[in-house]
């Protein structure tokens, strides 16, 4: 059943539409590239290890713009192919990139160490498909213990009450007239899920709280699983509808110009956007009230590279799943 989720996991990356997704996601596609354009000192001749290359931008940028000796390219799904030939495209020196076909736990790599991961892994809510294993693999496996960089490095997660009449209504308030029909039963799945959508900056109703922090050099797969308070100040009175929860990435550790960019409700949209989680009805808030709570997050039992979020806040639990 393992085998079989995860072949369907590779497959929604061998269509380019995905791709294409993530490329013109400019703020997440330009991090990437600016950490590499402007830190040559800290990529040139070194043997960069590309974990999950999709259409090669990362490993031909390293190249081009980082001068690395060496860059190994490894993906599970076929858009490895054509990777392959983008680079030949490009005219990439062929002797400077390595294709490998295949899973990062499972592939035979021509070296023993790298200098450098580079690797865009980062899933809704940050952990959402689990590709954080993949990385952790490759850095205990591959990455060279002494000088060895992986980018990006560190990782925060962050919620935020919020309330907004018309994503309310969008995915909730729909359901009480559909085309004169009550249809309020399909509500209790929408507040079982995770929404992945972009909140207004304006519907924020209170200060953030950071519920997690990520180092990548001290990381492990238990990191998939947290539990964290939290205490959120409201920042006007109104009322609440859910939690609006992001992530921040900064590229930092031994880097000469260091990069940062966030996937808050207050920054420019990314592809992620943000991850929302509904309550089954308003609360009121008190400009200044502080509201605190218990999240938690654990892998789901049946979906492989799912996540089930624990909520616990206005003296009530909740549950939602990523899947
Ligand atoms: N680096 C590209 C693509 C990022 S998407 C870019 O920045 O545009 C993540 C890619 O990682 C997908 O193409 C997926 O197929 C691949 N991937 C995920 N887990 C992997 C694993 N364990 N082994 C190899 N490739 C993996």
């Amino acid at each position: 059943k393992d085998d079989i989720q995860d072949d369907n996991y590779f497959a929604t990356y061998n269509h380019y539409d995905i791709h294409k997704e993530m490329l013109q996601d400019k703020i997440r596609t330009e991090s990437y590239l600016k950490s590499i354009k402007e830190n040559v000192d800290v990529f040139r001749d070194k043997i960069v290890l590309d974990v999950g290359c999709g259409t090669g931008i990362l490993s031909m940028a390293c190249i081009k713009y980082g001068q690395a000796k060496m860059v190994i390219a490894v993906d599970m799904s076929d858009m490895i192919y054509d990777a392959m030939a983008i680079a030949n495209e490009n005219n990439i020196d062929e002797s400077k990139i390595v294709f490998i076909h295949g899973r990062i736990e499972d592939v035979n790599l021509p070296v023993e160490k790298v200098d450098i991961i580079i690797s865009e892994w980062m899933g809704y809510f940050l952990l959402f498909e689990c590709m954080l294993e993949s990385i952790i693999f490759a850095r205990n496996t591959y990455l060279d213990k002494e000088n060895g960089l992986v980018l990006p490095d560190d990782f925060s997660i962050h919620m935020a009450g919020f309330h907004s009449d018309d994503l309310y209504h969008e995915h909730i308030g729909y359901w009480s007239d559909v085309y004169g029909f009550e249809m309020d039963t399909v509500v209790k799945n929408i507040l079982l899920d995770g929404h992945v959508i972009i909140v207004p900056a304006n519907d924020v109703m209170t200060s953030d709280c950071c519920i997690k922090t990520l180092n990548i050099y001290t990381c492990s797969n238990n990191d998939i699983t947290f539990t964290h308070p939290f205490t959120v100040q409201a920042l006007k009175s109104g009322s609440i509808s859910g939690f609006v929860c992001h992530f921040d990435v900064n590229f930092a550790k031994n880097l000469i110009e260091k990069v940062h960019f966030s996937t808050s409700p207050r920054s420019p949209n990314t592809h992620w956007k943000q991850t929302v989680f509904f309550l089954p009805r308003l609360y009121n808030i008190q400009e200044g009230e502080e509201i605190t709570g218990k999240i938690s997050c654990q892998r789901h039992p049946n979906e492989k590279r799912g996540l089930i979020i624990h909520l616990h806040v206005f003296d009530s639990k909740f549950k939602f799943y990523l899947e």
